[in-house]
């Protein structure tokens, strides 16, 4: 060997090592990562030359990665067979800081010293972050240029390094010598090198041999043309991917030139990976850059409405050394996360055709994709996927989309009606359906809080516009026929009768006073005998919602209307004509009333409502025990 040079590092690089040298880190094996990605890149490269048919030196040396160990000496090699380097290179490549990661890094560490450690983990640093566990570095290097000679670059990375020329004729490539520091013997465990490979570096395109077994065994399949991958294939990685034993209940694989450029490979699970809805937060792809891992799970890559989805993203256009903080302002992710996210609701609508698949998929992702409706840039499609259980279908578990309710729409039909309720039993004794019953009109319904903000934020879908039935607007309702045979009407009322309603709902409005807007005469309703209605138009579930949320306890003051066919009404009326101020008639307005808010889910106590059926039924019983003596 002839006698090394000794040169001074640059102030940038002295910086560099400094810090990196004299902090804690929590994140050290990403060094690995670091330099297997170059040795990845030389290999690349060498590829590259190959195809412009130059002349290499050793032509026929395989193209891989190999990492040995020699754990008594605490030592770790990282050999490629790439395009290596000459001395010119050598100083020029590795003694200057050319990528505006490290710049970055150097310039927030600087800003911040106390909290260095913290945000190492966060960059990558490329070839200098090997001193976080070396205590020497040597470089070993031989240009793929077949008259170019081995050069050796070595430092302890304290302030110098030297560069000489090497005379043993070494294979084109280079190899890294780590001699790791007392506290980083870990790194020379072959079990532990061959799970930071898995982890970082798995889908790296040459063999990556730790102490010569093949440590990355998935190909990145998200590179590959999806027309030559099987189905098994893709259920294989998703496996491998999620853990899942499952197969996935369906795939996207994508290949986007523009406006950037990426991959990505996504599935859908076959079951929310989140059952009860308390692990929101834990969702994101995986961003590769050029088949390197740089943070698994990413939030920003895709919205929280599509969190279901499991699968990778890789982009060529990043910077590998890019920092999580600089990763969430990136344009490009953003790029990224809405070209995926429009494709993505385009492969839904294709599923959407098949109607058992995707019932399924409604069953377990339904939670989360409802809180789409923030993403107001795709509304259409978001509308488009929803699906709902109505007053069409016999069981709960029957759905329909929004446009097939449209199809079956009436003539003459501007809405789309919906009513919620905790449960499909309660919501059909809702008293606000009657009407569109009668009317023959498909009302959806809705069982969970979500539904509303859903609907409220949509507002309208196509041409419709999204009604809640209880602020449907009654004489726009009656312009469509009965469809269904109307139930035998009492006799209309006299004229006589008619004075004496109107003197009925005054005195109904006095029992009731201040709790009420107002007491009338209902359209709605054909078999109940009185309901609320809220005078504005808010929905009695929204208000509920918001009561929760306000820790508001108040019962709002609404319409009360009752039904003058129903022949409870009928005969309270006939007591109330003998005498206005019957206390039997106070007795049964306030049941009605107390009835009405049991319905919408607002008597807090009930223990009034008890007493009084109570003594209802006791006079009750009397009369029909006389009825049955006599
Ligand atoms: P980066 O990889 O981000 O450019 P590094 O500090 O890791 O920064 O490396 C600096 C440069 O050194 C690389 O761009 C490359 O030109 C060269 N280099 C590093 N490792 C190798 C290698 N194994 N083979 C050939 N060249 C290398």
């Amino acid at each position: 060997m002839s006698q090394g040079q000794q040169y001074e590092f640059k102030t940038e690089i002295k910086q560099l090592l400094d810090i990196i040298t004299h902090s804690l880190y929590t994140s050290r094996e990403i060094f690995l990562r670091e330099l297997v990605s170059n040795a990845s890149d030389a290999l690349d490269k060498l590829r590259f030359e190959q195809t412009r048919s130059t002349t290499l030196a050793n032509p026929d040396l395989e193209l891989h990665i190999a990492i040995t160990i020699d754990e008594d000496k605490h030592q770790l090699q990282i050999k490629d067979t790439g395009i290596g380097m000459t001395q010119e290179e050598l100083v020029k490549n590795i003694g200057t800081i050319a990528h505006s990661g490290s710049a970055e890094f150097i310039r927030q560490a600087m800003a911040d010293q106390a909290n260095s450690s913290n945000i190492i983990g966060r960059f990558g640093v490329g070839f200098y972050s090997v001193f976080m566990v070396a205590d020497k570095v040597t470089i070993q290097t031989r240009s793929f240029n077949p008259d170019a000679k081995a050069v050796e670059w070595s430092s302890d990375g304290q302030g110098s390094y030297t560069i000489s020329e090497l005379d043993s004729d070494l294979p084109r490539g280079t190899t890294i010598i780590v001699q790791l520091k007392e506290d980083a013997k870990e790194f020379a465990e072959k079990k532990r090198i061959t799970s930071i490979i898995k982890k970082y570096s798995n889908f790296i395109s040459f063999p990556i041999l730790v102490q010569d077994e093949k440590a990355n065994t998935v190909s990145a399949l998200w590179r590959e043309n999806k027309f030559s991958i099987t189905p098994e294939q893709y259920s294989e990685f998703y496996k491998f991917l999620t853990y899942d034993h499952e197969e996935p209940l369906d795939t996207v694989h994508l290949s986007v030139d523009a406006p950037v450029q990426f991959s990505a490979l996504a599935f859908i699970p076959p079951r929310s990976a989140d059952t009860f809805g308390f692990d929101r937060e834990n969702y994101g792809l995986d961003l590769y850059v050029r088949r390197v891992l740089i943070q698994d799970k990413n939030k920003d890559l895709i919205p929280e409405y599509l969190g279901f989805m499991r699968g990778v993203v890789d982009t060529e256009d990043l910077p590998l050394n890019i920092s999580r903080e600089t990763l969430q302002e990136n344009i490009l992710i953003r790029k990224i996360a809405s070209t995926l996210t429009k494709q993505i609701l385009t492969h839904l609508k294709k599923l959407g055709q098949d109607k058992d698949r995707y019932g399924k998929f409604w069953a377990e992702h339904a939670k989360r994709f409802k809180l789409g409706y923030v993403d107001f840039a795709n509304q259409e499609s978001f509308g488009e996927l929803l699906r709902f259980n109505s007053s069409r279908h016999e069981n709960k578990d029957e759905l329909i989309s929004l446009d097939e309710y449209i199809e079956t729409a009436k003539e003459g039909q501007k809405e789309i009606y919906y009513i919620s309720g905790p449960s499909r039993e309660a919501i059909e004794q809702n008293p606000h359906l009657e009407i569109f019953r009668a009317k023959g009109l498909e009302v959806l319904y809705l069982y969970e809080p979500v539904d509303e903000f859903v609907m409220d934020s949509l507002r309208t879908f196509k041409e419709f516009d999204l009604k809640a039935t209880e602020n449907a607007d009654i004489a726009s309702l009656e312009q469509f026929a009965d469809t269904a045979t109307p139930k035998d009407k009492p006799a209309q009322l006299s004229a006589e009768e008619g004075e004496d309603l109107e003197r009925f709902l005054k005195r109904i409005q006095d029992i009731l006073g201040e709790r009420i807007t107002e007491a009338r005469i209902s359209k709605r309703l054909s078999e109940s005998p009185s309901c609320l209605v809220s005078p504005d138009g808010s929905t009695s579930q929204m208000h509920k919602i918001m009561q929760l949320v306000t820790k508001d306890v108040s019962i709002p003051k609404k319409i009360f209307e009752i039904n003058q066919d129903h022949p409870l009404i009928r005969n309270l009326l006939a007591v109330f004509s003998k005498n206005e101020q019957d206390d039997f008639v106070t007795t049964i307005v306030e049941q009605l009333y107390e009835s009405a808010l049991l319905m919408d889910g607002y008597l807090a106590d009930p223990h009034k409502m008890v007493n009084r059926l109570n003594s209802l039924m006791a006079e009750a019983s009397t009369w029909y025990k006389n009825k049955q003596e006599k």
